[in-house]
């Protein structure tokens, strides 16, 4: 358990589905975050170039227009620092492959829950911080 606060990280949520984004958003409020929210992979990518100072993107893989995958190395081009991490509801062993080639730092499978979410989060930034 990391004793440090989450307070004032800014977050990219990536999902199309509009009850997961709510669950995602209910979740990081309570850690004083500060989140943006994209629909589809297009929109993750225009926020991102948008607002250079995310520090975390927290990416579904399974979006419209464009999917986690090709979002996640459209991003690295130009966000080489930022933290990715999937979100996925398989866990299976290719797909976990293909997200590490993909240039996520990190993943999850769905459904999220709250503390395995936080935990992520605060793992992932302060190994960053470290480096
Ligand atoms: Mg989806």
């Amino acid at each position: 358990m990391i004793n440090e606060s989450l307070k004032g990280i800014k977050i990219l949520i990536v999902e199309d589905d509009f009850s997961s984004r709510l669950y995602l958003n209910k979740i990081l409020e309570k850690s004083e975050v500060i989140a943006l929210n994209a629909g589809d992979g297009q929109e993750a990518i225009d926020i991102a170039m948008e607002n250079p100072d995310i520090d975390v993107i927290l990416m579904d893989i399974q979006l419209p227009v464009l999917d986690g995958y090709a979002t996640a190395r459209r991003i690295r081009q130009f966000r080489e620092d930022v933290i990715i991490i999937a979100q996925t509801a398989y866990g299976l062993m290719d797909e976990k492959e293909k997200i590490l080639e993909s240039g996520f730092d990190d993943y999850m499978i769905k459904p999220i829950i709250s503390q395995v979410l936080v935990d992520k989060l605060k793992s992932n930034i302060f190994r960053k911080r470290r480096l």
